[in-house]
């Protein structure tokens, strides 16, 4: 979306990105440190979710972790409830909700993921650049420093800086890495030799390496080439969708203050402020762009110089390009109330099927291909195969019982135990009396029972003898 009054010359900025050069070169980014009422509130909600990274991964609930995503061990616990690849469709349904979810905000508020949630913006700019500026100060001393030759004091901060950053990059591996595995096998990863935990420990290494990879040096870039959420910004936002925009209707035309020179410009000053604070290089007041995180970090610079200027701050702001062209601020757009809708019903599906959602999973199937066998005392049996699914953390003996009818169940296996999140298969004979049997499928219901309490009663058919058939022996 562009400011109305671009000329076509003025939109060039958008054919080409802000960190590379005419010869495909990076340019190293330099933004100027942050400051102000949206910055605060970002620390705030940056330390909220660094606490939530660091620290959920050490609740237990009964010995169990309060939060597991072992995604290559298909074993997840989320809020102390396990689920497993039965409940494959519940994490369908919750990522598509999670989905539209991003959707619908951007569609309404825009990108406020990247600036306020994306782990990317959290960990780079809350993270590793206040280290960066704590280390070789703001903006134009970093850039002084990379420019200066190797003497002792740059080699110092340089190696100081890596060494925290390698730090903070394992730190935030590990933490990754205990939302995986557990901290139960992290700690065991730590405190054993590498060659017996090698594949966790390279997995550790990756997780880390990626980490300070991503935040040493590949940055913006992650948000500018990389992130697929970025590139759909064009497809997501309409012109009701709130971002942070210039407001180009007060500031233009834009012109330096000249004491005792009357001058009849808008409120921009053009003290180029918002840029250099900018983390992705680009200039909002051109307009919407894709670089664009949405980071509120040249509303702050802005409105601090509309302050010193004594001017109304705003000027770079939370608002829709309809509300700057307008004046009048539209949310509830058929866009945002069709996704609205269609994510309240989703999630009611969702909460349905958690409420519904049993500890058990099982089924008992006659075992195919075999007929009714004779059994002494003129008493007939069949074979069935019976696979229950232990979604608890307990382990529980499991009895099965016919319900409808007299007649003996008899495990192949002698018992039924069912392990911690584990499946238990066996077979087992249902014998009934010859004289019971008056039809070629009889119905009989099994009732299966964990802790002697009955968790279902399944329905199946037992086979008799078809008239001058024998039963096998
Ligand atoms: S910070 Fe504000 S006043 Fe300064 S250039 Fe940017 S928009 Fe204009
Ligand atoms: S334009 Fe403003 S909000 Fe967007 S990334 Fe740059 S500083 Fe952050």
């Amino acid at each position: 979306m562009n400011n109305s009054k671009q000329t076509p010359k003025e939109e060039e900025f958008r054919d080409h990105l802000a960190t590379v050069t005419e010869e495909g070169k990076r340019i190293w980014i330099y933004p100027k440190k942050p400051g102000g009422k949206f910055h605060n509130y970002r620390v705030i909600v940056a330390i909220a979710l660094l606490a939530i990274l660091f620290l959920v991964p050490l609740i237990k609930v009964n010995g169990h972790p309060f939060m597991l995503l072992d995604i290559l061990g298909r074993k997840f616990i989320l809020f102390g409830v396990s689920f497993g690849p039965q409940d494959f469709h519940l994490f369908v349904l919750a990522i598509i909700g999670m989905i539209i979810s991003v959707f619908l905000f951007t569609v309404v508020y825009g990108r406020i993921f990247c600036g306020w949630i994306c782990p990317q913006t959290i960990f780079m700019e809350m993270l590793f650049r206040k280290v960066e500026y704590l280390i070789e100060g703001d903006a134009s001393k970093q850039r002084a420093l990379n420019k200066r030759p190797w003497d002792g004091d740059k080699i110092f901060k340089k190696t100081l800086k890596h060494a925290i950053f390698a730090i903070m990059a394992v730190a935030i591996g590990n933490a990754l890495l205990a939302w995986v595995i557990g901290i139960d096998s992290l700690v065991e990863l730590i405190s054993k030799p590498i060659p017996e935990v090698f594949g966790k420990f390279m997995a550790m290494v990756i997780f880390s390496g990626v980490v300070y990879f991503f935040y040493a040096y590949f940055r913006e870039q992650v948000c500018t080439m990389i992130c697929p959420y970025g590139r759909l910004q064009g497809v997501m936002l309409d012109p009701n969708s709130i971002v942070i925009h210039y407001d180009n209707v007060r500031g233009e035309p834009r012109g330096k203050i000249r004491k005792g020179v009357e001058q009849n410009n808008g409120d921009c000053i053009d003290c180029h402020l918002c840029v250099d604070v900018c983390p992705t290089g680009i200039d909002i007041r051109n307009g919407t762009q894709l670089e664009c995180v949405n980071c509120t970090a040249c509303v702050d610079a802005c409105d601090e110089v509309m302050v010193k200027v004594k001017r109304p701050t705003g000027l770079i702001r939370y608002a829709s390009k309809n509300e700057i062209e307008t004046g009048v601020r539209k949310i509830f757009t058929p866009k945002a109330i069709s996704y609205t809708v269609f994510l309240i019903l989703l999630f009611s599906l969702i909460t349905y099927l958690l409420a519904t959602r049993s500890d058990f999973e099982l089924s008992i199937v006659r075992t195919a291909g075999l007929m009714a066998q004779e059994q002494p005392g003129n008493k007939l049996s069949n074979l069935y195969d019976v696979k229950i699914i232990n979604k608890t953390f307990n382990t529980i003996p499991a009895t099965l019982e016919l319900e409808n009818m007299e007649g003996e169940i008899k495990l192949l296996s002698g018992d039924l135990t069912l392990q911690p999140q584990g499946i238990a298969e066996g077979k087992f004979f249902i014998i009934l009396p010859e004289e019971n049997i008056k039809q070629l499928n009889t119905p009989v219901e099994i009732a299966v029972k964990a802790n002697n309490k009955i968790i279902d009663v399944i329905k199946t058919s037992f086979l008799g003898k078809v008239k001058g058939r024998k039963a096998t022996k």
